[in-house]
């Protein structure tokens, strides 16, 4: 179908960038972490599009929670169950494929499935800075703004972008950066980033 073509474009375009950033990432998760960010999610979206590349016939939701779980196996650390598991549990909002409706609501379980598994709030220094004002721009542009879905998803793209300058000056409060205290402010936030990283391609897919 045609929505599983895309979104399989979409997972072949993210794969590719995380393969392309992985040293970037991983640079940002030695300043503040234990330096493996990059590996890791380079390491899941391989496994994920070489799965997803094998499932024919399935419709979004099924491609979609397999992302989810394969993420969760194959991540590891504290980026792996917080994108996959919330990727599986919002996969369950796209029972009739992805509409303009059905992606708002994904991307509002998602934000609230993270939420709840990491328990950090924006301010905290994590991908939740970036992730939580792409998924309100999102769903305000298109409900409050009557802007198209591709209009929205490029604010959100904005927005998430000055979410991942905003965690630069913070103190990380959550996660393993939390554990250097103040000696975290002046970094980006590596989860932040692979944010931004997948939104961008998935805005680029759609474009
Ligand atoms: P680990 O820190 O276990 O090595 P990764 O390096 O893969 O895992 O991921 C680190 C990223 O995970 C951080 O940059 C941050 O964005 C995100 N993160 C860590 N803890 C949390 C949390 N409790 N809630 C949301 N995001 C978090
Ligand atoms: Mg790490
Ligand atoms: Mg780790």
């Amino acid at each position: 179908s045609v929505q599983r073509e895309a979104l399989l474009a979409a997972i072949e375009n993210v794969t590719a960038r995380i393969a392309d950033e992985k040293e970037y990432l991983t640079d940002l998760d030695s300043a503040i972490g234990d330096a493996d960010h990059g590996a890791n999610l380079n390491r899941g979206f391989q496994a994920v599009l070489k799965k997803v590349e094998e499932m024919d016939g399935a419709d979004p939701q099924e491609i979609v929670k397999t992302v989810g779980m394969t993420l969760i196996s194959e991540v590891g650390g504290a980026a792996g169950p917080l994108y996959g598991g919330s990727c599986m549990t919002a996969s369950q909002e796209l029972d009739g494929g992805i509409t303009t409706e059905t992606s708002i609501a994904f991307a509002e379980a998602f934000l609230e499935k993270l939420q709840d598994r990491g328990d950090a709030r924006v301010g905290d220094k994590t991908m939740v800075d970036a992730i939580t004002p792409a998924v309100h721009t999102y769903k305000k542009s298109i409900e409050q703004d009557d802007l198209p879905p591709l209009q929205a998803l490029a604010k959100a793209v904005d927005a998430a972008e000055r979410g991942v300058e905003f965690t630069v000056p913070l103190r990380a409060s959550k996660g393993r950066a939390s554990y250097l205290g103040w000696r975290s402010v002046g970094h980006q936030d590596p989860g932040a980033t692979s944010t931004l990283m997948i939104l961008e391609e998935i805005l680029a897919t759609a474009e």
